[in-house]
């Protein structure tokens, strides 16, 4: 009697977690089970086959649903309870990294701005026009040049910046040059105010959501609490069918009659517990639609985060490259020029800089048209980069004009590799309508002096190179 007996404990341990209707797999095996008990003949080797299979089944489903709803708490804990610091990185990093885009860009105006302001504070009549105050304008105009193309890449909506290039003419007169400074001024604060209202819109929402995936939580929760207690309701009824089902086998002689008393109790928990198979699978359910919800929400999140920085990176990348000869621009070039600063610096390592500029560069323009022109910088910028050293940094400066960055190089040896460059472009056969012209370029090398100024630096390369200019050109010249 003491085997039925474990058996029939097993079995009713075992129906009542089939009952709770979790998995079709397992109703299937309740079916089979009840089948087995309602046969003629009742058959302890299939009864128990029957009820280890069912109990495999149970045990990998419990697994299952533990790990789900592991896993469902791990998707957003690593959200909510992320330091603010790293919720910030996330969730809104990206949006930083536009903000300080055109932060550069305001650091990159600024200082032109001031250079322009204090041109025309210091003297009362309007500045004088010589060749090198000329050459000042020119330089200004192409910076303000550069400028906006870089700011028209974060987006010019309103046709503002387009209205501004239009007004910008090769050699600009001052009064324009001053309207531009404080135009280009004004807009980049616009476009920074613009940025942070897009993103106070964006943290908004963000808000929103995270708040709506607390609730969820909060909810879920509270359907795990009222399933536990559902499970200790149920458990409780079943001990209570167990001490019946026990008493029953302990007044009962024959097998017989103890099957029929078994099938009917069987029915008896069947039926009572069916109303707790239903609340429970309608809160399972619930929790299951409310995590895929929360995940929906997550996902969405990271998605658009996602998205948001690729979009990011791909303008910080593009505000830093020339569209013509795809050098480095005049920001990617101040970039550089600060790490290269501070690296030369910290190792007390020579660094000299060169200004390239082709030689009657107009001509081209005039005699081949604009296109052509365009053609042959972009050449310029290959055949120069190719015979430049890879540790050298070659940028865009503006117009015809390039820089060469040449970090740990004093200024004999920045005077040889410039020169080589000279030669380069000095020997390559350019064709235009099947006719030779010849194309060459002159060039200014300085070296940074202890505690000099960058702009005082740079000035002194601009000298050096009018100096080739003023020698015949195709020439390089050394900064005093
Ligand atoms: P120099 O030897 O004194 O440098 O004479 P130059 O003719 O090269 O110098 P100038 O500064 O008088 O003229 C530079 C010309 O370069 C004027 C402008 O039309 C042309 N230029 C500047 N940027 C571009 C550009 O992006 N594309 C084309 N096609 N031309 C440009
Ligand atoms: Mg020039
Ligand atoms: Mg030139």
């Amino acid at each position: 009697m003491s085997k039925e007996l474990s058996i029939l404990e097993q079995s009713a341990n075992s129906l009542a977690l089939m009952l709770m209707g979790l998995d079709h797999t397992l109703d299937l095996k309740l079916k089979e089970f009840r089948s087995i008990l309602k046969a003629e003949e009742l058959n302890d080797d299939d009864l128990s086959q029957a009820l280890s299979a069912a109990e495999v089944i149970y045990d990998d489903l419990e697994l299952s649903i533990n790990t789900n709803l592991q896993s469902f708490g791990n998707s957003f804990q690593a959200l909510l309870h992320a330091s603010s610091k790293e919720r910030r990185e996330k969730l809104i990093g990206p949006l930083l990294t536009k903000e300080a885009v055109i932060n550069d860009l305001i650091t990159l105006a600024e200082p032109i701005s001031n250079e322009l302001s204090r041109l025309l504070d210091a003297s009362e009549s309007p500045v004088i026009d010589s060749p090198e105050i000329d050459a000042v304008r020119e330089r200004l105009g192409s910076r303000f040049l550069s400028l906006i193309e870089a700011l028209t890449l974060l987006g010019d909506d309103d046709g503002a910046l387009l209205e501004l290039s239009k007004t910008l003419t090769p050699t600009p007169d001052w009064n324009t040059l001053d309207r531009l400074a404080s135009k280009i001024i004004t807009l980049l604060q616009d476009r920074v105010s613009a940025e942070k209202e897009q993103f106070e819109v964006y943290l908004a929402q963000l808000n929103l959501k995270l708040k709506r995936i607390n609730d969820i939580v909060e909810s879920d929760s509270k359907t795990l609490d009222e399933i536990k207690q559902i499970n200790i309701d149920f458990n409780s009824t079943i001990n209570q069918q167990m001490i019946d089902a026990r008493h029953k086998i302990d007044n009962h002689s024959e097998l017989k009659l103890l099957k029929s008393d078994l099938l009917q109790s069987l029915d008896a928990i069947t039926s009572r517990l069916e109303a707790y198979q239903h609340s429970y699978s309608d809160k399972l359910l619930n929790l299951h639609e409310s995590k895929t919800e929360m995940n929906g929400h997550i996902q969405s999140l990271e998605k658009e985060n996602l998205a948001l920085l690729k979009e990011l990176t791909k303008e910080r990348k593009m505000s830093l490259i020339d569209p013509l000869t795809q050098l480095p621009n005049r920001l990617g070039f101040e970039r550089r020029l600060a790490e290269e600063l501070t690296r030369a610096e910290r190792y007390n390592q020579p660094i000299s800089i060169a200004i390239l500029d082709i030689d009657f560069f107009k001509r081209i323009n005039d005699d081949f048209g604009h296109l052509v022109g365009d053609k042959v910088l972009k050449i310029m910028a290959k055949e120069m980069k190719e015979v430049s050293r890879g540790s050298d940094f070659l940028a865009r400066f503006g117009g015809e004009e390039f820089i060469l960055l040449l970090p740990q190089t004093n200024l004999e040896d920045a005077y040889i590799a410039v020169d080589k460059i000279r030669q380069r472009i000095e020997s390559r056969p350019f064709h235009f309508q099947n006719k030779p012209v010849p194309i060459t370029i002159s060039g200014g090398v300085s070296e940074k002096l202890a505690d000099e100024e960058t702009s005082a630096w740079i000035h002194r390369a601009d000298l050096a190179l009018y100096e080739s200019k003023e020698n015949g050109r195709n020439k390089v010249s050394s900064a005093a």
